[in-house]
């Protein structure tokens, strides 16, 4: 049992409104951030997708009105004004999807408040016909919001145990009718399901209907109230297999729930309640004081969910449904298709027409490790298996349900089939639908030789020679030599086309036979990013960590790279604005964010295949985060620092790699994630007593003046042209690099033999959506946003 007594929320003083216009905005910036990690995760265990844009668009419009569609608007003639028409209407068009005829009904808060809405018609229809002894029958696996109603409604609950399947079973409803007659029953409200929240099968409603029928004619005096939950099942079943007769075109169906708020693209408090026209009045309320009669559940009811509603049926329409029904049940097929190829051993429960289906593995007491249970949101689920007569087999097993809502995108799907695959059977064979590839032209190469930022993967290493134990001397600058005069080509593969991305993945690497063993190996899609992995020798050297992604702009003046750890963890962010020669960097680490204005790295060619390196910057600032509760403070400057600068934490051949650094100035602060003050470093003590001005060139806007203010925990960095007065700025959240860190997806570089160019894929898809949907958090902070910078350069460019 669930511990009730386990958590609290304590009482706090009232508000008094004094909070700033900045603290609530960035409590708000929190949430939000909160939110999109939240929002983008996979989520398969509950039907929970985002609504649509016409329905959003439309609910903003409507609601400054704050219109009441209190009542019911199904009644009135041609129909009443403004957004109790979109009721009327929306339900109508409802009403002949699910053949109807005459209807009534409401737009009701969910799935739950329909199924207490049915069931109150049905006590009070069956009083009004003189039943005086009423029970409601249902399926074992019914949703538990029948349950709810029943209490409330304080009528006995019957469900019909799993015997020979998970759906009603005609013969057995019979049965159980039959000895409820006997103890003196004679009104049954009885509720089928069109699309078990947890498995996604259908009653067999009209074998259901069929047998009430007989029964009727044999007892004459049997009262039956015929309900159907199809809250999941409404908005898919008439999409993807109009045969499905689980609505209103069976005579004997009272009434239905359905759930817009699930496939129906709606946001949450978006149902639908429908009933036969006259049944409403055993649920009349006549509320004369208030100048209406009320056949509802709750009261007043904000009419913007019925203009979202009305919107969303008439822009989609039929094809537009079916078209997003038959993706999801596609990606259904194809999910539990890789599903049996990894695993065949695994039971599978589903309906062919259903996006929602149940596996139970036969490993590890059926269960999944407990990271994926939470990752993926499963929800483990104690269901009989049944052997080939209908006959229980096992009493029962774990299963877990997966809804493949329209926001599940491919690439979520094949991240948990990645995870799965290596939780379980890391041996057996990759996911079907790696095509089989042929080696595509030379054109594509160099996009992606171009694409790559490092200077290093245009240089190598002599391919025989990398090992920098056994070949020291290689690993200087001094020593390497293009690619293209050692003839080492990048080959080049298609990987599979990303349905998500609507792009064809490639991967790369000088022998794809071993395609990360290479000094370089990676995936790439055209013009959006490459996802790179550095074989051991290049990871001792590299500066950067072991594996990065690169995203792409089109005009190279801004760049964003995520770099990380062997073992999958991040390491550091950088965005660089500038073009080849200069930039101004902001690296962030998770306790840390260096900035550098003016950034001039170079590789510098001295002929007989000598080359050197060099990094010169106007200006560092490097920021140490702690969460202590102190204000900043800027612990030390120096100029014309470098050649005497510590090098303790390099290895001798990165030494060797890096020979020259120069800065103008380097400044170093330190500062609490928690501080929320306002606090500017051309204002701060320390550095007053040293520059009037912080004056450096900036890549971007030549000899500036740059300062660095905090307010709400968000660091805003601002640089502004001295002799045009330009300003550009952006904006970091102090905490970002923690978000980075716990959000981004992790890929164990360690055992790279091991490392599967598919799975690679789909990682880098994963961490590309990730970091560009944390990328847009940042831009929710206000400032430069980044990431639509990139992409509107690039959109310019493709005109
Ligand atoms: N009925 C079924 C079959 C459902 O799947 C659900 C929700 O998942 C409900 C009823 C309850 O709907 P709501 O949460 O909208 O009240």
């Amino acid at each position: 049992m669930i511990d009730l007594e386990n958590g609290w929320t304590d009482s706090v003083p009232f508000p008094d409104g004094d909070l700033t216009q900045n603290q609530i905005e960035k409590r708000i910036v929190d949430r939000l951030n909160e939110l999109s990690s939240w929002e983008d995760s996979s989520r398969f265990g509950f039907a929970m997708t985002e609504p649509c844009q016409i329905a959003i668009d439309t609910l903003r419009r409507f609601l400054p009105f704050n219109t009441n569609n209190i009542g019911v608007h199904t009644r009135f003639g041609a129909g009443q004004l403004g957004t109790r028409r979109f009721e009327k209407e929306a339900l109508g068009v409802l009403g002949g999807l699910y053949n109807a005829g005459a209807i009534d009904g409401y737009i009701t808060s969910g799935g739950t408040e329909g199924n207490l809405c049915g069931l109150r018609i049905g006590r009070n229809s069956l009083r009004k016909s003189g039943k005086k002894s009423i029970v409601v029958i249902t399926g074992e696996l019914a949703h538990h919001s029948i349950l709810k109603a029943a209490e409330i409604l304080d009528l006995e609950l019957l469900t019909l145990p799993m015997l020979d399947s998970y759906t009603i079973n005609p013969d057995q409803l019979e049965e159980l009718i039959n000895s409820e007659v006997e103890r003196g029953k004679d009104g049954f409200i009885i509720v089928s399901t069109a699309g078990y929240f947890n498995c996604g099968l259908v009653d067999p409603i009209d074998r259901v209907t069929m047998k009430l029928e007989q029964l009727q004619i044999k007892k004459i005096n049997l009262g039956i109230y015929h309900h159907v939950d199809a809250a999941y099942g409404g908005l898919i079943l008439p999409f993807s297999n109009s045969e499905v007769a689980f609505d209103f075109r069976n005579k004997n169906v009272h009434s239905m729930t359905i759930d817009p708020h699930k496939m129906g693209l709606q946001p949450y408090g978006s149902g639908v309640f429908l009933c036969r026209k006259g049944l409403l009045e055993n649920v009349a309320i006549d509320a004369h004081r208030s100048g209406v009669i009320d056949e509802t559940i709750i009261g007043s009811r904000g009419g913007f969910y019925a203009a979202a509603l009305w919107t969303t049926l008439f822009s989609l329409g039929r094809k537009g449904f079916e078209k997003m029904v038959g993706n999801c049940i596609k990606l259904t097929d194809t999910f539990i298709g890789e599903i049996r190829a990894i695993d065949n051993e695994v039971d599978i429960i589903r309906h062919p027409d259903m996006n929602v289906f149940a596996i139970s593995l036969n490993t590890n007491q059926n269960r999944l490790p407990t990271e994926m249970e939470q990752k993926y949101r499963l929800v483990p689920n104690k269901l009989p298996i049944f052997n080939q007569n209908g006959k229980i087999n096992i009493n029962s097993k774990v299963f877990y349900h997966f809804y493949v809502m329209p926001a599940i995108g491919e690439n979520k799907v094949f991240e948990f089939l990645r995870e799965f695959r290596a939780a379980f059977f890391s041996e057996s064979k990759e996911p079907s639908r790696l095509i089989d590839l042929k080696y595509s032209n030379h054109k594509i190469i160099t996009q992606i030789q171009e694409g790559t930022s490092c200077p290093r993967h245009a240089l190598v290493h002599p391919p025989t020679k990398r090992d920098p134990k056994n070949y020291p001397e290689n690993y200087s600058f001094h020593k390497f030599v293009s690619r293209f005069e050692t003839d080492e080509v990048m080959q080049i593969k298609e990987l599979y086309f990303s349905d998500r991305l609507k792009e064809m993945l490639y991967f790369y690497a000088p022998k794809l036979g071993e395609p990360f063993g290479n000094e370089l190996g990676g995936v790439g899609v055209k013009n959006r990013y490459n996802f790179e992995i550095l074989d051991k020798f290049q990871t001792e050297l590299s500066l950067i960590g072991s594996s990065h992604l690169f995203i792409h702009s089109a005009d190279r003046m801004s760049q964003i790279l995520a770099n990380f750890h062997q073992d999958g963890l991040f390491r550091s962010i950088e965005i660089k604005m500038g073009d080849d020669s200069c930039t101004d960097d902001i690296q962030i680490f998770r306790d840390e964010i260096i900035l550098k204005i003016g950034k001039n790295a170079r590789s510098i060619y001295r002929g007989n295949n000598d080359y050197s390196f060099c990094i010169d910057t106007s200006i560092e600032i490097r920021i140490h985060l702690h969460d202590n509760d102190s204000t900043p403070k800027l612990k030390t400057i120096q100029y014309n620092a470098d050649p005497f600068l510590s090098r303790s934490n390099l290895t001798k051949h990165q030494l060797k790699r890096f020979p020259n650094r120069f800065f103008e100035i380097i400044l170093e602060i330190e500062i609490s994630r928690k501080y929320e003050q306002k606090w500017t470093l051309a204002n701060s003590n320390e550095f007053a007593r040293h520059f009037s001005k912080l004056i450096g060139n900036s890549a971007l806007k030549g000899l500036s003046e740059i300062d660095l203010q905090i307010s709400g925990s968000c660091l805003s960095v601002k640089v502004t042209s001295i002799t045009d007065k330009q300003l550009y700025s952006i904006n970091i959240p102090l905490n970002v690099g923690l978000h980075f860190e716990d959000r981004l997806p992790r890929l164990d570089v360690r055992n790279l033999n091991g490392l599967k160019p598919v799975e690679v894929g789909l990682y880098s898809e994963v961490l590309y959506e990730k970091l560009s949907s944390l990328l847009k958090c940042m831009r929710n902070s206000g400032g430069v946003d980044l990431l639509s910078y990139l992409q509107t350069n690039r959109s310019r460019e493709s005109k």
